[in-house]
């Protein structure tokens, strides 16, 4: 017998019938003797409704607001899925994440969790009912209902996980598990079997959008065993992320292929190459409280030096006006950007044992005839930059320069 803690996604719960063949699932692993925590997102669609509805009263709704407002859609499904179970005979019982008391930070639709408080479903486990939890959601120290960013549910699912010391936590999805790529780009991408929690971390933060990051960083500190599964097939492993890699399978150099069209480039063109350049540049972007991504300097020529770097495609606009403003006091000659870009990365804890991965990369790059605008690497990941409308073609010959196509 064993403690699960199984978190479906929006898709899973999207209409009442869904709803039931949750109940069905949860119904089939508890009569298998476990014990079951169950955490549920909205149905699908809805959290983008109810900040519609919020948008409508005010451009930039007011952030306390708004978490009290979109953490009502997961109050709603794990309601259905109580009455679900109970009209199959399986005792339940819902709660929101206050009344868990899943205590996080008062930061508003980005809170982080502190604390989990685990006797209630400690008791209501050991009376043997399922505990149904809203995802997303958390409560602050002044009782402020918060939630935890978009996708946070499967934080919900993985930090339920760490306090209960669960053996596993399983998150049910609308694919079977992790891709060497999205199949939509590759028809031919492979279901992983494995992937390293390293390579998931870069795959998730990469632009894999199968789990939240944050779940994947919270799996990693507190050693959650984790695993992708299809809430539509009923059978099937789906993809385990683990700790260690499984020296018993030849396994390809690289796991996995992810992509971001999310990025825009912005040039900052001959500023003078001294020091304190970067930071002057830079500073006042993260003054902005802008992300940036990439970031290239070229060596310097005839006293000055290009600047490029990669923020999201949202705040461009945003960037170069800062940038704008402190012009004069940098002095370089001209400030550019480009939104026609995206970022193709390859993934593999085997890049590590393997020469020359980067040149098979931009060797299959260039046979294509397609640009490497910005590289960099890391010690498992390689990205580079290039025009958007090479995004599919890059991805796919990428895919078969490695060989995921006959991973098994
Ligand atoms: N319902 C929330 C969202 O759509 C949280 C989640 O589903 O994980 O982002
Ligand atoms: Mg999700």
């Amino acid at each position: 017998m064993a403690l699960i803690v199984q978190k479906y996604g929006g898709t899973s719960v999207g209409t009442t019938d869904r709803i039931k063949n949750v109940a069905r699932r949860v119904a089939k692993h508890k009569a298998q003797g476990h014990d079951i925590v169950v955490v549920l997102s909205a149905m699908s669609g809805e959290t983008n409704r109810l900040i519609g509805l919020a948008k409508e009263m005010q451009v930039n709704p007011d952030p306390r607001e708004l978490d009290v407002i979109v953490s009502t859609g997961e109050q709603v499904t794990i309601g259905l899925l109580v009455m679900a179970l109970k009209d199959i005979g399986i005792d339940a019982i819902s709660y929101t994440g206050a009344q868990v008391k899943i205590l996080t930070d008062s930061a508003h639709t980005k809170a982080r969790i502190q604390h989990i408080d685990d006797a209630n479903m400690r008791a209501d486990l050991s009376a043997g009912k399922v505990v149904v939890v809203a995802g997303f959601q958390g409560v602050d120290p002044d009782g402020n209902i918060t939630t935890l960013g978009r996708g946070g549910s499967d934080t919900t699912g993985v930090a339920l996980a760490a306090a209960l010391k669960a053996d596993e936590c399983q998150i049910y999805t609308d694919v079977d598990g992790v891709y060497t790529t999205d199949p939509r780009v590759v028809p031919e991408a492979k279901k992983l079997t494995t992937i390293t929690f390293e390579e998931m971390l870069e795959m998730a933060s990469l632009g894999s959008k199968v789990l939240q990051i944050r779940s994947v960083e919270f799996a990693g500190k507190y050693n959650v065993k984790l695993r992708v599964l299809s809430s539509f097939q009923e059978e099937g492993e789906g993809t385990l992320i683990t700790f260690e890699e499984d020296s018993t399978v030849e396994k390809p150099v690289i796991s996995g292929i992810a992509f971001n069209r999310d990025e825009a480039r912005v040039n900052v063109i001959g500023v003078p190459d001294k020091p304190g350049i970067a930071y002057q540049i830079l500073g006042p972007v993260a003054d902005a409280n802008i992300d940036v991504d990439m970031i290239i300097q070229n060596v310097g020529q005839d006293g000055t030096t290009d600047f490029s770097f990669t923020v999201p495609k949202g705040e461009l606009a945003r960037t170069i006006k800062v940038l704008e403003g402190v012009q004069s006091h940098i002095g370089g000659q001209s400030v550019s950007g480009d939104d026609k870009i995206c970022k193709v990365s390859i993934v593999g804890v085997g890049m590590r044992s393997h020469v020359g991965v980067a040149s098979t990369m931009f060797r299959t790059l260039a046979e294509e005839g397609i640009n490497i605008q910005m590289i960099s690497t890391s010690e498992i990941k390689i990205s580079v930059v290039l025009d958007e409308k090479y995004l599919e073609l890059a991805v796919r010959v990428l895919h078969k320069a490695f060989g995921l196509d006959r991973t098994v």
